[in-house]
């Protein structure tokens, strides 16, 4: 299907630029398939697990036809963002016969953790992907790689591409240049490979304190790329890790790790978000001096960059999300309104909703703004065909059929699902009191309203046609309950139901039998597109923040009379209700019998019309 390219648009400083072409490819397949056709990935071979060249070499040919991974750092939780690089690079290996490994980039010591560790296990088997492949479990720890890591940076050393410098933070970054000024080298740059070889040992064994040198590689001062102004590659940090303990107090700097890891995984396809494009040149040049070093096996990995995920009205940033839950703006890392894996689960958006969504986008290399919109359609295309239909009174009135007897319970029959028969129907209980939305009811009548009021017929869905007869309020004029005759001869189903012609319809549960039951509805967590974007007409000083955008009323907690067979619904269990949208089995706070209800998305996208 063709996306509608308004909701689509580059990314510019304001937000507000024309509109692009919607971008419905992938351009990573057309890379994976002429790497594929060329036929230079089948001679790779592989061990079984990941390893050095030495390692592979003498293993059998990679049964798998491309590698990629997913890395997640285990930082924090999984957010919409991640699931488009989960579900690429899992996609990819899916559709060529490939694997895709599962590792977490934990070379960091100070902000890891197991609990990121779990949730992310999670997000990605929710996500309905699989790193467990024809007899191979790839999932992987980049801590584990630390001595093949070590042994990448002396090999380096002795080859005369790396130096310790023991310049201070300040100094190097003073000599560092700018984009237009070339760097210095640092007075240490001339040490020889033993002096190096002997201080990189004694940073490992812990002689030095953090900070006192650092292992840089030794590349070109002068680059136009400031990547390459001999990047740091370690440096001493004496903390504890939450794998490796206390082994180890040297860490390998993100841009040196993550190549290694990727080609001690034989990976063939690194990809990545663009942000990185200009690391690729350092990623090449370390892996071919490794790889000359016999230290890593060719063919070596290759980096692509795509453009990351950004929606409106929501923040796809870690740092962010940390702000939101930490400063209690949401209630926790899955509140149905965060943007989080977790918090989606929980609001009962659909992984194959996920996966639609992620197919309309598609993958390339602008820079665009998604509309939360496109993101909401392709949830409620997955949930119209999947969810079975349920009835809810969410502002319930009570309609009282004066003319029904007052004990009388009858059977009403309401299709599961219109689009598929075969999921059948059930009973519906009729009985004289109903609860009926308060909308429903008018008075005095506006221009084309067509439900009840006083005189008018509209039609008990799947029950009967009734007549308005008028209303009791309270002693402020507040209705507190509708009165009706019903029509006996027009029950729906039976012979001469349509002999009644109505214009209105509308749906109810019978008062005696309805479950009562909290529900949550949300709305968006932000009041602007773009969360703490500079706006047009603001003074050149000023500084937006995000939490001034936030959205005060994004939650209100309803009572709603529900279907009595909802009493049995389970935890995650989604319907549709209808007229109202898609609702979920809240997980967290639902008890056996006593469902809460949280609100996925309405029916129809509710977001353009004037508030
Ligand atoms: P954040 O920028 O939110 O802090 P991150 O990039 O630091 O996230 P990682 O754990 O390093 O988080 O990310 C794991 C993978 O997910 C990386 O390959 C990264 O490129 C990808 N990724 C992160 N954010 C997005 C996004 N918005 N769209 C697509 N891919 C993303
Ligand atoms: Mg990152």
């Amino acid at each position: 299907m063709a996306v509608a390219a308004s909701l689509i648009k580059p990314m510019s400083q304001d937000n507000t630029s024309s509109v692009a072409n919607a971008p419905v490819s992938n351009f990573i397949t057309n890379v994976v398939a002429a790497d594929l056709a060329s036929g230079k990935l089948a001679q790779r071979h592989w061990a079984g697990r990941p390893g050095p060249a030495a390692d592979h070499a003498s293993a059998p040919l990679d049964p798998a036809k491309i590698r990629t991974r997913f890395p997640p750092e285990p930082n924090g939780y999984l957010h919409f963002g991640h699931a488009k690089s989960i579900l690429l690079n899992f996609g990819l290996a899916e559709q060529y016969g490939g694997r895709c490994h599962l590792r977490f980039d934990d070379t960091n010591p100070e902000k890891e953790d197991q609990e990121y560790v779990d949730s992310i296990i999670d997000a990605v088997h929710w996500l309905g992907c699989s790193w467990d492949k024809a007899g191979e479990t790839n999932l992987y720890y980049a801590s584990s790689y630390f001595d093949w890591m070590l042994q990448c940076a002396e090999a380096l050393i002795t080859a005369g591409h790396a130096y310790v410098d023991s310049q201070s933070a300040d100094e190097m970054r003073a000599n560092r240049g700018t984009l237009t000024q070339p760097g210095k080298n640092s007075p240490f740059r001339g040490r020889s490979v033993a002096e190096n070889l002997d201080l990189f040992k004694r940073m490992q064994a812990g002689e030095f304190a953090d900070g006192q040198h650092i292992l840089r590689a030794k590349i070109d001062m002068a680059a136009p790329n400031i990547n390459l102004r001999d990047p740091a590659i370690y440096r001493i940090r004496h903390a504890t890790h939450h794998a490796t303990g206390d082994q180890y107090c040297v860490y390998p700097m993100y841009t040196f790790a993550h190549p290694i890891e990727d080609a001690l995984e034989c990976i063939t396809h690194s990809i990545c978000t663009l942000e990185f494009e200009d690391q690729r040149p350092f990623y090449d040049w370390l892996l071919e001096r490794l790889a000359d070093a016999g230290l890593l096996q060719r063919p070596l990995p290759h980096q692509y960059e795509f453009s990351r995920l950004n929606l409106t009205y929501v923040v796809l940033s870690k740092r962010k999300l940390i702000q939101l839950v930490d400063e209690k703006h949401v209630d926790g890392w899955d509140d149905p309104r965060l943007p989080t894996l977790v918090g989606a689960r929980r609001r009962g958006y659909s992984a194959d909703g996920f996966r639609l969504f992620a197919e309309r986008i598609g993958v390339s290399k602008n820079d665009s703004l998604i509309d939360y919109v496109l993101f909401e359609d392709a949830m409620r295309e997955v949930m119209n065909e999947s969810d079975l239909r349920r009835i809810a009174v969410l502002d319930p009135i009570k309609l009282i059929i004066d003319n029904y007897p007052a004990e009388q319970v009858e059977e009403c029959f309401a299709p599961n699902h219109p689009l598929h028969p075969e999921l059948g129907q059930r009973s519906v209980p009729f009985s004289r009191e109903l609860w009926i939305e308060g909308e429903d009811f008018m008075e005095v009548p506006s221009k084309g309203f067509r439900r009840l009021f006083p005189g008018n017929k509209a039609r008990l869905r799947y029950g009967y046609v009734v007549e308005c007869t008028g209303c009791d309020k309270d002693e402020n004029g507040q209705v507190i309950a509708v009165h009706c005759n019903y029509l006996p001869e027009t029950k729906s189903g039976t012979p001469g139901a349509d002999s009644v012609k109505v214009k209105g319809n509308l749906h109810w549960v019978s008062a005696a039998h309805a479950y009562q039951a909290e529900i949550r509805l949300f709305d968006r967590l932000f009041t602007v597109p773009a969360p703490g974007a500079r706006r047009d007409g603001d003074a050149p000083e000023l500084e937006r923040n995000f939490l001034d955008d936030l959205n005060r009323h994004s939650k209100t907690v309803i009572t709603a009379q529900l279907e009595a067979c909802l009493k049995d619904a389970q935890a995650e269990e989604r319907f549709q209700f209808e007229r109202h949208g898609y609702f979920v089995v809240d997980r967290v706070d639902s008890q056996t019998g006593a469902p809460v209800f949280n609100r996925t998305v309405t029916l129809k996208d509710a977001w353009g019309k004037a508030s």
